[in-house]
């Protein structure tokens, strides 16, 4: 028999920097197969932290993420980062074979998680971030866990 819960994981961080090392540790921790979900308005901190997660779990340097706004997606193998700012629908998602990547051996991240709510796999990785006032941001990290 297996056991199902969430490990949570609250954070605050005083600067860009310091998201982006939470990035990185977090980068560290996933193995292959992960999805991460990231949550929280325009400018909560999302890419600054997935450009700390991308060097974690691989050999990128921070300088090469960039928000793939206009492409939806952008690869570091093995990370897969998704900006899903400006889909439609889920359909769309859908339509453009994305959802195979959720089911692979790589590591998704995705801004803009939302959209496809009800795409995510049960194994996600939830990150959420908010504004905490000036430079301050609020990071909550749920984790499930089977044994
Ligand atoms: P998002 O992808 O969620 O829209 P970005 O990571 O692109 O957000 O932008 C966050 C902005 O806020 C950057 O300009 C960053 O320098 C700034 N910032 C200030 N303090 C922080 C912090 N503690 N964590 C993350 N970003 C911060
Ligand atoms: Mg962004």
């Amino acid at each position: 028999m297996s056991n199902i819960g969430l490990k949570r994981r609250n954070i605050t961080t005083q600067s860009a920097e310091e998201t982006e090392h939470q990035g990185f540790l977090l980068g560290q921790q996933v193995g292959m197969g992960s999805v991460v979900a990231l949550f929280g308005d325009l400018g909560a901190g999302k890419t600054t932290f997935v450009k700390g997660f991308v060097q974690g779990a691989s050999s990128h340097k921070p300088t090469d993420v960039t928000s793939p706004t206009f492409t939806y997606l952008h690869i570091y193998p093995p990370v897969y980062h998704f900006d899903l700012y400006r889909l439609r629908s889920e359909n769309d998602f859908l339509a453009m074979g994305f959802d195979e990547h959720l089911s692979s051996d790589h590591i998704c991240c995705i801004e803009w998680s939302e959209k496809i709510a009800s795409l995510l796999p049960s194994r996600t990785i939830r990150v959420h971030l908010t504004h905490a006032g000036d430079d301050k941001r609020h990071i909550h990290i749920e984790s499930p866990w089977e044994n």
